[in-house]
């Protein structure tokens, strides 16, 4: 898979919409490739502003921006609960997160983001993970049901 094939496909890759096969080779691509993780990234803000937050949102627009970006959280697999780690994030939004982990995750997999800034816990779906270092990742999360109102935000 070359760089057009991968942003092609980017866009039904964010949506979920394409074989496992499929997502696995541009997963692929995108951990070799930092210019396809940057038009990745772009996206999945893009994505986030608009489906992230609608019509309210749209006009409170520039709320999202002042939240702050790196949150302490404990993350976890649904599936394995006591195999949790404290990690940050990288990046907020209400309805998503990217964060960092030690290791790779499956898009579709079910998380359990617990901000330690005094948040409920949150189960969260794991839509890319694109690896960084060697044992490094980054892991798109969003948020399906609810909106998350990250630290100082839930006394507002
Ligand atoms: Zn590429």
């Amino acid at each position: 898979m070359d760089c057009r094939d991968t942003v092609h496909l980017l866009c039904w890759y964010l949506e979920r919409k394409l074989s496992p096969s499929v997502a696995g080779e541009v997963e692929q691509h995108l951990n070799r490739c930092s210019d396809c993780r940057l038009v990745l990234e772009g996206a999945t803000m893009t994505l986030d502003k608009h489906f992230g937050t609608g019509k309210a949102a749209h006009a409170h627009g520039r709320i999202e921006k002042r939240l702050p970006s790196s949150v302490p959280i404990c993350l976890a697999s649904l599936e394995e609960p006591r195999a949790s780690e404290k990690t940050l994030t990288e990046n907020i939004s209400p309805h998503g997160a990217r964060v960092i982990s030690k290791r790779s995750w499956q898009s579709g997999e079910e998380s359990l983001v617990t901000p330690l800034t005094g948040e409920f816990p949150q189960v969260g779906r794991v839509i890319y993970c694109l690896q960084r270092t060697r044992d490094r990742f980054s892991v798109g999360v969003e948020f399906p049901d609810r909106t998350v109102k990250w630290g100082e935000h839930s006394r507002a």
